[in-house]
């Protein structure tokens, strides 16, 4: 090659550089998908400041010979290369193979490499090649990316702090190795071990690597299939909750997506057992005949399209519903459970003296007691392998999810406390009250024919020019509803007959809380619109915190409470019950160690 030309070929690895290479993660990615590519069992990532100073990936995979080390850093050799892989071995970079050049052109880079017989160092700054000499590594290839974007000071500005950029690579790393747990990850930052896995193949057992002990232990397996699409995995109790998705792990067929879709489903899943802003810890496997699957390779991210959408969707619903209906879900008041996350960790690297420390061999130790007791739970359970057995049950069966509870008195007018034979309980009066109020509203909201009842004093309600004609488009919701109204001149409206089921609650209010909502809503669906409602007049229909409630009032709402679908939690996911199982209290009293 001429030198012109080689000089043409460094420019133009410059400019991809600039789509391709952003941030210190996308670096760390090729990095890794090119370890995993070479059929690695063990990738070590060493990271100095962030990567920002130093980015080392290491890996036992089968390596390369001269001619290919030298030829991974051109691009017209990689190019050729990328249409060998088939469309779904297209990682999240895209522009698959030319990415390496683009990384050597703007820092520093070193690659070691051996496949058994060979091994080669190559040494390339800013895109030119250096030195190519004999190496002695053992099998497996080592890339050493110094000093990134130095020759463009431009890029090197837009890095973020060392603290953001470093939690991108973290929640790169957790993704990778929770998709593949037979891979052993070792991940550190400035020398401190941020994550490591064992690659023992156990999925739990990186789940705890990651989120810790108690989040484990509040993980439930999922294991279920239809005719087009296999689902497998663990989803958290609802207790556990993060504020962003970025714990909602996608595979599919063992590659890591992003979809908005499916995390909406599983959201929805979850709906009233958690709030509507938050989001359950989640590592769901998919598997699916590839020909159902339409991928969109985007510069950084892989984005992906299934054409039997609604056959997923519904998989997806019915196992977390089926699941979250199994259990019981009564936050236990002694433990506090902490979500444990990357931030956390990675607070830990550039905190001085923090507390938090990454013990992996402590990690170790409470996984394998925990196990154990797993273990030994599940031979108690073999013995009813009945029950055990999955089933997806939609119309959910009326079993008591609670025990009785008897009530024993109220503390600061707001919670009732309560006892049985296995522990003492603590509900929060309003929302105990909204869970059963609402469940009614939902019940009779969904009626296609509403009992009707005329009002003795028809309510007069005015409106603003624009909100009433937005009423005015969405007049046979009302309808449906079972509102009976009239139009009376210009933006005035007449209800004259209300849903029976309206006169439990202050009518005026909810009417208005009613058309509110209908004027306010912009992407309109009926299903969430009722739910809306329900949960609305559910709420203003309920008992408030500070009302001193009669015994017999507290006897009748923890029946009702009993007799709902779900107990655990009212509409908005806050949670109704909280107990001190007796073990607790003996414990907490130290009658027993
Ligand atoms: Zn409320
Ligand atoms: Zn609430």
């Amino acid at each position: 090659m001429s030198k012109i030309q080689v000089m043409d070929e460094v420019l133009a690895n410059k400019i991809a550089a600039g789509e391709v290479v952003e941030k210190c993660m996308n670096v760390v990615k090729e990095l890794v998908e090119n370890a995993i590519d070479a059929e690695a069992d063990e990738i070590k990532i060493e990271l100095v400041d962030s990567g920002v100073k130093e980015i080392k990936v290491t890996d036992n995979g089968i390596g390369m010979d001269q001619e290919d080390a030298v030829l991974a850093f051109s691009r017209h050799a990689t190019s050729k290369l990328k249409q060998e892989y088939d469309l779904f071995h297209i990682h999240s970079l895209g522009f698959r193979g030319e990415a390496l050049p683009s990384i050597a052109s703007v820092s520093n880079v070193t690659l070691k490499t051996s496949n058994g017989t060979t091994g080669t160092e190559v040494e390339i700054h800013g895109g030119k090649i250096l030195s190519v000499n004999s190496s002695d590594l053992g099998k497996g290839t080592s890339i050493l990316v110094k000093n990134l974007f130095y020759n463009t000071p431009v890029r090197l500005k837009y890095l973020k702090n060392l603290y953001t950029e470093l939690s991108y690579i973290s929640e790169y790393v957790n993704k990778m190795a929770l998709s593949y747990p037979q891979i052993r990850f070792t991940f550190t930052n400035n020398e401190k071990v941020l994550l490591k896995t064992d690659g023992s193949g156990r999925l739990l057992k990186v789940i705890n690597d990651i989120y810790g002990l108690s989040v484990t232990k509040k993980m439930i397996e999922i294991n279920q299939e239809n005719e087009d699409y296999h689902i497998s995995g663990y989803i958290s109790y609802p207790e556990l909750q993060k504020s962003n998705r970025n714990a909602i792990t996608l595979l599919v067929n063992g590659r890591v997506i992003r979809n908005l879709d499916i995390i909406r489903y599983i959201a929805d899943s979850y709906h009233t057992y958690i709030p509507q802003d938050r989001y359950p810890i989640v590592v769901m496997k998919i598997e699916v005949d590839p020909i159902l699957v339409d991928v969109n390779v985007h510069p950084t991210k892989m984005d992906i399209k299934f054409s039997k959408m609604d056959s997923l969707k519904d998989l997806i619903m019915q196992t977390i519903t089926a699941k979250l209906e199994s259990l019981t879900l009564i936050p236990d008041a002694s433990l506090e459970t902490k979500v444990e996350d990357h931030k956390t960790i990675i607070s830990t690297v550039y905190t001085p003296n923090s507390q938090v420390e990454f013990n992996a061999d402590e990690k170790e130790k409470e996984f394998q007691e925990f196990e154990k007791m797993t273990l030994d739970f599940e031979v108690h359970e073999k013995e009813t392998p009945y029950e055990k057995k999955e089933e997806i049950v939609s119309s959910s069966p009326k079993k008591e999810r609670i025990k009785k509870m008897y009530p024993v008195g109220l503390v600061h007018g707001t919670y009732i406390i309560a006892e049985n034979e296995d522990g003492m309980y603590l509900i929060d009066q309003h929302a105990a009250n909204e869970r059963v109020n609402y469940e009614y509203y939902l019940r009779e909201l969904s009626n296609p024919t509403p009992a009707v009842m005329d009002l003795l004093v028809p309510i007069t309600l005015e409106f603003p020019n624009n909100e009433y004609l937005i009423l005015k488009e969405n007049f046979s919701l009302l309808e449906k509803l079972g509102i009976g109204y009239e139009e009376f001149g210009y933006l005035t409206l007449v209800i004259r007959s209300i849903p029976v089921w309206l006169t439990k609650a202050n009518t005026e209010q909810a009417i208005k809380n009613i058309i509110d909502i209908i004027i306010s809503k912009e992407d309109f669906q009926l299903d969430r619109f009722l739910d809306h409602i329900a949960a609305t007049v559910a709420c203003k229909a309920s008992i408030k915190a500070n009302d001193h409630i009669m015994q017999e009032d507290m006897e009748v709402l923890l029946e009702r409470l009993r007799a709902c679908e779900n107990p655990f939690t009212c509409p908005h996911g806050r949670p109704t019950i909280i107990t001190y199982s007796k073990y607790d209290l003996e414990k907490l009293f130290k009658r027993s160690m």
